[in-house]
């Protein structure tokens, strides 16, 4: 979805992937695939681009820091290195003064009851590096049950975090250029089922205080990041205090699955707001001329798309992976509604 905002705007796009399932491929002009540690293949795809950007957030670190040396990498290496790793972003937010969920680093078993200790349980353990959509966290309801979910990490040093309570969950998506100007589009509500997102809704339905605040905390980690491009923030409303306030629950430094409503709802799409903003070219506006609630289609759910199509209002996107497993994600569809007030 990248690759074609960039070339939408004019721009020749090069991907460089060590993957085998490369559906950006198919929409792209030049593809090197290629391992993430392989020089002579990174030198030669720097040489060949004037910018590089990423998708996801686990490119390794080195890697984006060798191609920086080249050509610039936005968002920076450092933004990466600091959101791939869930304890040093859960410092950072908090250096930051930004609520977050109640963590502890969990080094080795001796550690874990200490952690067990400080978080309470229900407790969720999570891997601090390569998690996403539920991979590498587990949530446990006891000590033996944390001990279990602990080997089956593999000895991976964890991060123990409350279970919290929450009303909603909201993301942000948020866009800085080179020039420092800033772009946000508005608070969405976001459903998950088994930690995967599964519907996220435009308007979304929160009270204008506390959209406020996550647009707040937004605009606060774009300036600290000193962030080129697009970023997802992950809260949660937590209703546990009595009343509902915000904590963080991750941030994602790349386009986020909860924002890809606005390449049917909006005039400049997050994919095109990250383009922009990486390439040097001003931010676009991200008012919205519809109501939306975009659904992910994992797995076999893809199967459903000639029943999707009949939907007049629907717009569907099929990303072209070769195989459907349980839960991977396979294409999204937005239904387009009437814009109501906000
Ligand atoms: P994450 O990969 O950290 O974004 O987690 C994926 C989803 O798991 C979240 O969107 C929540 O639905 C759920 N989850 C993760 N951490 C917690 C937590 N500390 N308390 C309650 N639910 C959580």
């Amino acid at each position: 979805m990248l690759a074609q905002a960039a070339s939408k705007l004019g721009f020749h796009v090069h991907i460089y992937s060590p993957d085998e399932d490369i559906p950006a491929a198919e929409v792209a002009g030049t593809l090197t695939r290629a391992a993430y540690d392989d020089h002579g293949a990174l030198t030669e795809f720097a040489a060949s681009v004037d910018v590089i950007t990423y998708e996801f957030e686990n490119v390794p670190a080195p890697t984006a820091a060798f191609l920086n040396a080249r050509k610039p990498v936005r968002p920076t290496p450092s933004a990466l290195a600091v959101t791939q790793d869930r304890l040093t972003e859960k410092e950072f937010l908090k250096d930051c003064g930004i609520p977050l969920t109640a963590f502890a680093l969990i080094r080795g078993p001796d550690q874990l009851e200490g952690a067990i200790e400080s978080v309470g349980l229900p407790a969720v353990l999570k891997t601090r590096r390569l998690g996403y959509d539920g991979k590498g966290q587990t949530v446990v309801e006891s000590l033996a049950h944390a001990r279990a979910a602990f080997q089956s990490f593999g000895g991976a040093e964890i991060i123990a975090e409350g279970f919290v309570d929450f009303s909603d969950e909201i993301s942000i998506i948020a866009a800085r250029d080179l020039m420092g100007g800033t772009a946000l589009y508005e608070a969405i509500r976001n459903e998950h089922h088994a930690h995967i997102l599964y519907r996220s809704h435009v308007p979304a339905g929160i009270p204008a205080e506390l959209a406020e605040h996550a647009r707040r905390i937004g605009e606060l980690l774009l300036k600290k990041l000193d962030y080129v491009g697009v970023m997802g923030i992950e809260f949660f409303v937590e209703t546990e205090t009595g009343r509902r306030r915000l904590l963080v629950n991750e941030i994602a430094p790349r386009v986020h699955n909860s924002g890809h409503w606005t390449m049917d709802a909006c005039q400049i799409s997050q994919f095109e707001q990250h383009i922009r903003a990486i390439c040097g070219w001003p931010l676009g506006p991200t008012a919205r001329h519809a109501d939306a609630v975009m659904q992910n289609l994992l797995g076999e759910d893809i199967d459903g798309w000639q029943e999707y199509l009949a939907e007049p209002n629907l717009a569907l996107h099929v990303y072209g992976k070769s195989e459907a497993r349980p839960g991977r994600k396979m294409g999204h569809f937005t239904r387009l509604y009437p814009l109501t007030k906000r």
